[in-house]
C-alpha cells in the first residue's frame, strides 16, 4: 500500500522478481480476466463496461481462483480496498492454507506526494517516469535505447484530480492500514527520503515480523 508516487509498483515488481513469484495487480488482473470467454469473464467484462470494476463478489471470485494457483507466494497490489475486504482476503487465504506474511505500507506525506506529482515527467514512448530534477519537460527519455519525449501528465497537475486521488487513498486505504496494524501484520517504511528499500531489506522485515 502506498500513496501515488510512493514507489509501490516499483517495489512490488522488484520483490516479485527477486522471489520469483507473481505480482497480482487487481485492476490489471481483472481487465485480463475479462477477456476469457467463460461465465466469470463475461461477468467481469460487463462490470468493466459499466465502470464498476470494484464490484466485490466478482472481484473476490476471480481473485480466489487466481490465488489458488499462486500458493507458493504472491505480491498483491490493489486489494483489499476496505476493512471488510481484509477479512474477506483472510478467509480466502485460510481456505487455501496460505498465511499472509505481511502488509506493507510505504509512508509518504500528501504534501510530498503533491510535490512529486507536480515534478513527474512521463515518457510518451515507454511510459517510464522521471522527475524535473533530472530532466526537462520536452527533453529526451533517460532510459537506454528509448528516444521518447518527456512530458507532464495533465492529470498530475490538475488540482482537482490530484485532490481526488489523494482523498481516495486516504478514505479507502487508511482503514485497511488500520486493520493490518491492529492485527500486528503491518510493516511501515518511510520513503520520504526518495529512496525505496532494497527488496532484501523488505524481506528481512517480513521475516522479523514472523518471529515476533
Ligand atoms: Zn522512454
Amino acid at each position: 500500500m502506498g500513496i501515488q508516487t510512493s514507489g509501490k509498483s516499483t517495489l512490488g515488481q522488484q520483490l516479485a522478481t527477486d522471489l520469483e513469484i507473481p505480482r497480482i495487480v487487481i485492476g490489471d488482473f481483472l481487465r485480463e480476466r475479462a477477456k476469457v470467454h467463460d461465465e466469470l469473464g463475461r461477468a467481469i467484462a460487463a462490470r468493466v463496461r459499466a465502470g464498476k470494476l470494484a464490484d466485490e463478489a466478482v472481484v473476490v471470485q476471480a481473485l480466489a481462483t487466481r490465488l489458488a494457483d499462486a500458493r507458493e507466494g504472491f505480491v498483491l497490489d490493489g486489494f483489499p480496498r476496505s476493512g471488510a475486504q481484509v477479512k474477506t482476503l483472510d478467509a480466502m487465504l485460510e481456505r487455501l492454507g496460505v498465511k499472509l506474511s505481511a502488509a506493507v505500507l510505504l509512508r509518504l506525506s500528501e504534501a510530498d506526494a503533491r510535490q512529486r506529482l507536480a515534478n513527474r515527467l512521463i515518457c510518451e514512448t515507454c511510459k517510464g517516469s522521471t522527475t524535473v530534477l533530472f530532466a526537462n519537460d520536452g527533453g529526451q527519455c533517460p532510459v537506454a535505447d528509448c528516444t521518447g519525449t518527456l512530458t507532464h501528465r495533465p492529470d498530475d497537475r490538475a488540482p482537482t484530480t490530484v485532490d481526488n486521488r489523494l482523498a481516495e487513498f486516504r478514505e479507502l486505504t487508511m482503514p485497511v492500514v488500520a486493520e493490518y496494524r491492529a492485527s500486528g501484520r503491518l510493516i511501515e517504511i518511510d520513503v520520504s527520503g526518495g529512496t525505496l528499500p532494497a527488496s532484501g531489506e523488505l524481506r528481512a522485515a517480513v521475516a522479523a515480523l514472523g518471529r515476533s
